[in-house]
């Protein structure tokens, strides 16, 4: 991901670089560059429009750092802008609840909520020594179950056993009674997805986070899809008042507008990114360390 932003930057950033003394033209110039960049990346049009002004406002007349020139100067004003743009601070999942903390993943089908929940899981596991229970709420797809079972057993999670003649909302409330009475610290809810966004779907979803009242909503959103991902990361947000965003395949090339965009446009953070398709796949979301790789 990023790999085409970054080289732009990094081109435009070169003659930045090379100035002894910036005028404000100088850096009208390399923002309109900058600004090109962010558009060719697939950042949403309003969220680019806000960087640019605000990265202006903050650079010209700036008072310049000694310790910097006025090339670097400027780059750090984009370093810094590009990371309250995607959050300031990596927040995790937030598990400082009485146990079972119930996870609900939602998105699209192919989005990569089923991978992901094991990535969880896995991490849970591994790292923080935590009891996960994972359970299915596909009742439209067996596969899709029995790809849960299967990733779920991989990571060593339990799954609950579920069938398709269930309803989601029974499930839902068998594994919540099951990861209390299992002594289970996390329970994931893997919900159906569709390939758009339907009434349906979303009526559906808002029924089980009314039910079991989770306490973190996380949207996968697929980095390939770009400024869709934020489209639909708004529309499950305005229904579901999701906690966090989890965006899946950004070892592709992705361009990258999704990671820069989903913050401003819902106002709700990346968490996670899923990196890979194997199950170790999964980095917590830095902002700065992000910005720095966009800016080499
Ligand atoms: P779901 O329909 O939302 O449950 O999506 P799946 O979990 O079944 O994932 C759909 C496809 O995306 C599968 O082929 C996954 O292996 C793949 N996938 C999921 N996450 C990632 C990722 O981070 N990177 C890559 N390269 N592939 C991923």
């Amino acid at each position: 991901m990023f790999e085409s932003l970054s080289d732009r930057l990094e081109i435009t950033f070169k003659k930045l670089k090379g100035q002894g003394k910036l005028s404000e033209q100088n850096i009208k110039d390399a923002l309109r560059e900058v600004r090109i960049a962010l558009l060719e990346a697939d950042v949403n049009l309003n969220v680019t429009k806000a960087f640019i002004r605000r990265v202006q406002e903050k650079a010209i007349g700036v008072e310049v750092l000694k310790s910097l020139t006025p090339g670097q100067q400027v780059i750090k004003i984009v370093h810094d802008e590009l990371v309250a743009v995607m959050g300031a601070a990596n927040e995790s999942l937030n598990l400082a609840n009485q146990p079972p903390v119930v996870v609900m993943m939602a998105g699209l089908q192919g989005s990569g909520k089923t991978t992901s929940t094991a990535k969880l899981a896995k991490r849970l596991i591994d790292k923080e020594r935590k009891k996960c229970l994972l359970a299915s709420l596909d009742v439209y797809r067996p596969a899709a179950m029995k790809q849960l079972q299967t990733v779920g057993e991989q990571v060593g999670a339990t799954v609950l056993p579920t069938e398709p003649t269930e309803n989601p909302r029974e499930i839902a409330k068998r594994a919540l009674e099951e990861a209390k009475k299992g002594g289970f610290d996390v329970l994931f809810l893997d919900t159906a997805g569709r390939l758009h966004i339907d009434e349906a779907l979303m009526s559906e979803l808002a029924d089980v986070a009314a039910l079991v009242n989770p306490h973190e909503i996380l949207f996968v959103a697929d980095a390939m899809t770009g400024q869709d991902a934020v489209s639909v990361a708004k529309n499950f947000d305005d229904r579901l008042n999701i906690t966090g965003v989890l965006l899946s395949k950004t070892d592709g090339d992705a361009r990258g507008g999704a990671a820069l965009s989903i913050r401003e446009v819902t106002g709700k953070p990346i968490k996670f990114l899923g990196t890979g398709e194997k199950l170790d796949g999964l980095e917590p979301f830095h902002p700065d360390r992000v910005a720095s790789r966009i800016l080499g």
